[in-house]
């Protein structure tokens, strides 16, 4: 990539001024700039964040350029409703800083000004070179670290660290047009995600460039260019040398956004399952039935639902789905090792977590329930009064209950319990007790609490492993 050879520092005395300082680097072969005006684009300020335009007016009236930029541009390009404005400036942080009384440095690689109004922030980039390419995963660029630090670029070298085209586009506050570098508007027109560079050689640099291509070509309905599709198989392994904890982000961000469904299709597709759920991959092409895949596409399904009508969607029900598959196989071969029921379900929940960690930072606070989730499903078949009164009770009750919708969808299965417990919620305490008491099966349990109903157990927990069948 030339744009490090073309990165210079901004001298922090210097008030460089906004349009007057771009000008094309003839030494960059790609980059040239193409203005598109406002009446060329589809981009209304009534769209953009009044923050935003806030922040841009302000830099503009100081004699700094500011541009809106990334994400939100392309997706206004698209009609779509950006969650974030990002703007990117050639002001230093400081010089932002200065600007605002509402405004916070953070990062200590990259100092990035955001400006806070509120509960929304503008984050505002001061243009910088592919020095840092925001991965993340130190350990891939040991060496000049440093220098990474403090270099600033040009708008220029600024289009050219970013990852697609469709990302490098700048919206102009002074006269409302779009500018482009890198051919980004045409590829948004013709909704193709291209990466800019070499992309086997951007992929190299960070990984996560592949699941961002998968995430965003599912979110904006794009097609992933030849050249960009191509290397994507070949190199999926490379993702184990991501950060888990920037893993986990980026699954948050592809299968909570509303296009779970599409993101796991292009998983599948491009051959990216086995690099970041190893387990539940395996898992899924050893089960001829395809019922453990098709529950989780119903699950994937329901929670991009949920997404389109807002409602909450949660990270402990999302990893439960999506290491289900695991789940099911780690426990059919504890069981058929002889281990009991009960026991075999702790380990196999303890070694999945435990193995997906190794990829996924998946946090504590989300496996904990995860983990509750996949237990709580081996308790449904009791209908013994105390353990059906503190089920109901369970703080984890509601989620594992819909898992359990989950897998009658898919298996046809659970179909009883499913309609018990459906009932069971809408009951009053006397009315649960009178209903029990009413069910000739589930009489023989009631005073009976606390010795253990073994042999329905045994059914239970071998009908979770039934699903991998
Ligand atoms: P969305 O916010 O819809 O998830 P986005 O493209 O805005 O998508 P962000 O993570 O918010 O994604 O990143 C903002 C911008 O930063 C991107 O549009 C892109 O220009 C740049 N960027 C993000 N990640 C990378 C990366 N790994 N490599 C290069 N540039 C990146
Ligand atoms: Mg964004």
């Amino acid at each position: 990539m030339p744009a490090g050879r073309n990165s210079r520092l901004i001298d922090p005395q210097s008030n460089p001024h906004g349009p007057a300082t771009i000008t094309s680097q003839p030494q960059i072969p790609a980059v040239s700039l193409r203005v598109i005006p406002r009446d060329q684009h589809t981009i209304s300020r009534k769209d953009i964040s009044p923050n935003a335009l806030r922040v841009l007016y302000r830099l503009r009236d100081a004699g700094y350029a500011g541009y809106l930029v990334g994400g939100a541009v392309r997706d206004l390009l698209v009609g779509g409703h950006p969650k974030d404005f990002d703007v990117a400036t050639d002001a230093t942080p400081e010089q932002v800083k200065h600007l605002f009384r509402n405004c916070r440095l953070i990062g200590r690689r990259f100092r990035l000004a955001h400006v806070v109004f509120g509960r929304e922030i503008i984050e505002v980039a001061t243009f910088r070179a592919n020095i840092d390419d925001g991965s993340g995963d130190r350990q891939l660029h040991e060496g000049g670290r440093l220098l990474r630090d403090n270099v600033y670029g040009s708008i220029e070298d600024d289009a050219v660290r970013r990852d697609f085209t469709a990302n490098a586009l700048y919206y102009a506050i002074e006269d409302f047009s779009v500018r482009d570098y890198l051919g980004g508007f045409e590829d948004v027109q013709a909704r193709q995600m291209k990466l800019i560079g070499d992309p086997e050689q951007r992929y190299r640099e960070d990984p996560v460039r592949m699941l961002r291509a998968i995430r965003l070509s599912a979110k904006l309905g794009f097609e992933i260019g030849a050249e960009t599709a191509e290397p994507i198989p070949r190199l999926a392994s490379l993702l184990s040398e991501a950060a888990p904890a920037r893993l986990f982000e980026e699954l948050l961000k592809m299968f909570l956004s509303g296009h779970a469904v599409a993101s796991f299709e292009g998983l599948e597709r491009f051959g990216l399952l086995p690099a970041i759920l190893p387990e539940t991959a395996a898992a899924l092409s050893s089960n001829r039935s395809g019922a453990l895949r098709r529950m989780l596409l119903e699950g994937l399904r329901g929670t991009d639902l949920r997404v389109a009508n807002d409602e909450p969607v949660s990270p402990a029900f999302l990893f439960a789905l999506l290491l289900w598959p695991a789940y099911c196989r780690a426990l059919m071969a504890l069981q058929a090792g002889g281990m009991n029921a009960e026991e075999a379900q702790r380990r196999a929940a303890d070694r999945v977590t435990l193995h997906q960690l190794q990829t996924v930072a998946l946090p504590r606070r989300f496996s904990l329930p995860m983990q509750e989730i996949w237990l709580l499903q081996s308790r449904f078949s009791t209908r013994q009064r105390k353990r059906v009164t503190r089920l109901l009770a369970h703080p984890r009750f509601r989620a594992a209950y819909d898992f359990l919708l989950l897998r009658l969808v898919a298996s046809g299965e659970h179909a009883e319990d499913v309609e018990f417990w459906r009932e069971a919620q809408t009951l009053s305490g006397d009315a649960l007790s009178a209903s029990l008491g009413a069910e000739g099966g589930a009489d023989a349990y009631l005073g009976e609490d606390d010795a253990p109903p073994k042999r329905r157990r045994r059914r239970r927990s071998s009908s979770a492993a039934a699903a991998t069948e």
